[in-house]
């Protein structure tokens, strides 16, 4: 076999493309129940726009390895372009809110998540249809009306972390990862939601890996 000091100049160019665009297995697609942000010690800012409805939110769509592992900030080259997604803004500011403080009109969030995770992906997404996608994705899913069907309303109430995840497989067709966090008084809460898109970010797919995580088998799912 040929040493990588005998391959020509051209051929590891090449070779980096390709590695570069084959840098993930699939995607978690990540839906966020404000509520369970904000009722934590360190709280939340509604956006500039005002209080988000009373729904999840995104927070974003990541690229991810079949071993757990991740790329982030791949490129620094395409950095973030308000201008790229300006037909997107407010059904983003909808469907996508910046809870972070102090209080501002979602920019960050979004350049964070673009900039982190959007541009791991670029071999199948541009700026625009990262976030296209993502909105698309979430229009589809319908969770909250998934979990209201199984009669699971954001409600204060504790419901089995089990009736959540069947009722999220029946709406969807897919089983998702239910991501907890605790609120001020510590009790463990549904905080966010993944379920898996395949590599070229066209279709839900059953998630090759769980993230790492425990919720209690009873869990708080709490007014917005
Ligand atoms: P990531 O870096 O994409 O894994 O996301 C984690 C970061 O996103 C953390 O800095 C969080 O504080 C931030 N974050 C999570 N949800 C929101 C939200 N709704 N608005 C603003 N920032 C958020
Ligand atoms: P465990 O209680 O961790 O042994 O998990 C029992 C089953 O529930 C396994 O199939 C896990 O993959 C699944 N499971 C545990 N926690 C979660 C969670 N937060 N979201 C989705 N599935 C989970």
């Amino acid at each position: 076999m040929k040493s990588t000091a005998s391959l020509s100049l051209p051929i590891l160019f090449l070779l980096a493309v390709v590695s570069s665009a084959q840098a993930y297995d699939f995607f978690y697609f990540v839906l966020q129940w404000p509520g369970s942000y904000c009722d934590t010690k360190q709280s939340c800012c509604y956006p500039t726009s005002g209080k988000p409805a009373a729904d999840f939110g995104i927070h974003g769509l990541w690229p991810n390895n079949n071993d757990g592992s991740y790329p982030s900030n791949c490129d620094p080259r395409t950095s973030f372009d308000k201008s790229k997604i300006q037909g997107l803004l407010s059904s983003l500011q909808s469907n996508w809110p910046t809870l972070a403080c102090p209080s501002n009109d979602g920019t960050n969030f979004w350049a964070h998540e673009w900039e982190k995770h959007g541009t791991c992906a670029e071999s199948v997404f541009n700026e625009y249809s990262y976030f296209k996608t993502a909105l698309d994705f979430k229009s589809s899913l319908n969770l909250l009306q998934s979990l209201q069907s199984a009669g699971i309303q954001p409600d204060g109430g504790h419901y089995s972390l089990k009736s959540i995840k069947d009722a999220i497989e029946q709406g969807t067709g897919y089983a998702p990862y239910i991501e907890c966090n605790a609120d001020e008084s510590g009790n463990s809460q549904l905080y966010q939601v993944y379920l898996c898109v395949d590599s070229s970010g066209s279709q839900l797919i059953e998630c090759p890996i769980f993230p790492r995580g425990k919720c209690n088998s009873q869990i708080e799912f709490p007014m917005f």
